[in-house]
């Protein structure tokens, strides 16, 4: 459904859009780099406010999160387009829309979900909190935030799964509703960012900054792309995260299979998934994850100071939590996160 978007000012007879770091400036009639937002008589308009097009309960390891209330349901929503043109986009069939889509497909007009909807059917579901994830929730700030104020009202917890290329200003006050954020940290290099996805490297680093400033739970996300993401850049991103933000923050490594632009790419073979968690060890990070590798070693939460199990996984499934109060039930060392 159309509404008028929050982020903007009128510059020189355009619209400026102040939500993302890609800052268009569009004449009348011409829609955003992002496919989904559009100057309309001077005013600029969201064609998405509402418009869910992908709705799943899932559990949040899902997302990636694994130390935010552990095998816990939630419920993830999406609406189209993206500000960000990943190569290798796996929803990229929601994430890309083709401009002027919005103008031709009566499903932007047609297809609205009132935010209430959403919050009751979490609620029916068993779900402990609402996720705005497939394509990038930043696209569809203003509904995220409608359904994240009344999922707070109503004891559900937000979840943001992002790139993090936005605003300060709009970030700031999404982060009013949210209480965890799944954040991709794509490379380290702002030269992969631009040819891979469109984008740079330090907007993302200042944001995810400023989110763990906040004290909202946040975990990383890598994904291993061959070719792009050089094992120096994986090394720095290790590094940055624990000179940065701290040891004890969760990293996901995540295996790459081609998609969309980037089918020429193998998938990540799996000696370089293993390379990278052993970097992150190296660098000093306490916990290191490999995903979408089914059945590996590096799915579950140990203890980085003896080496106790304490929350076994098997895919996204926890088949086992042994944390007590907080603590390794082995060596007592504090474990950070939400049980
Ligand atoms: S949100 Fe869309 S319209 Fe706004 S600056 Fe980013 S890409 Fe451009």
């Amino acid at each position: 459904m159309r509404a008028v978007a929050k982020f903007w000012h009128l510059e020189d007879g355009k619209v400026h859009c102040d939500l993302c770091p890609v800052g268009c400036d569009l004449k009348e009639g011409q829609v955003g780099s992002c496919g989904v937002r559009v100057n309309v008589g001077g005013r600029l308009i969201t064609f998405t406010f509402g418009t869910v097009t992908s709705a799943a309960i899932d559990p949040v390891e899902k997302k990636p999160l694994f130390h935010f209330y552990p095998g816990h349901l939630t419920l993830t929503i999406a609406t189209p387009g993206c500000n960000l043109h990943c190569r290798g986009c796996q929803n990229w069939q929601i994430s890309q829309v083709p401009k002027g889509a919005v103008f031709e497909n009566s499903a932007f007009e047609e297809t609205y979900i009132d935010p209430s909807l959403i919050v009751e059917k979490a609620l029916e579901s068993g779900c402990k909190s609402i996720s705005y994830s497939y394509s990038d929730p930043t696209i569809f700030a203003e509904y995220m935030i409608e359904v994240a104020k009344l999922a707070k009202e109503r004891g559900l917890f937000n979840i943001m799964v992002t790139a993090g290329y936005i605003n300060r200003d709009p970030l700031e006050e999404i982060n009013r509703y949210m209480d965890a954020y799944s954040i991709d940290l794509k490379f380290f290099s702002d030269e992969a960012y631009r040819k891979y996805s469109k984008g740079r490297l330090q907007p993302v680093l200042e944001n995810i900054e400023y989110l763990f400033s906040t004290g909202k739970w946040i975990e990383l996300t890598t994904l291993i792309v061959p070719r792009f993401l050089t094992e120096k850049q994986i090394r720095g991103i290790a590094r940055w995260i624990r000179e940065s933000l701290a040891p004890w923050v969760p990293w996901h490594l995540s295996r790459f299979f081609p998609h969309y632009r980037a089918l020429e790419l193998p998938p990540t073979p799996e000696e370089d998934l293993f390379r990278a968690y052993t970097i992150g060890k190296e660098e000093g990070l306490e916990h290191v994850f490999i995903g979408n590798l089914w059945g590996n070693d590096y799915e579950s939460t140990y203890c980085p100071s003896c080496g106790e199990i304490l929350i076994r996984r098997r895919g996204f499934h926890v088949e086992g939590f042994y944390i007590k109060e907080g603590r390794c039930p082995s060596c007592s060392k504090e474990v950070k996160g939400f049980f």
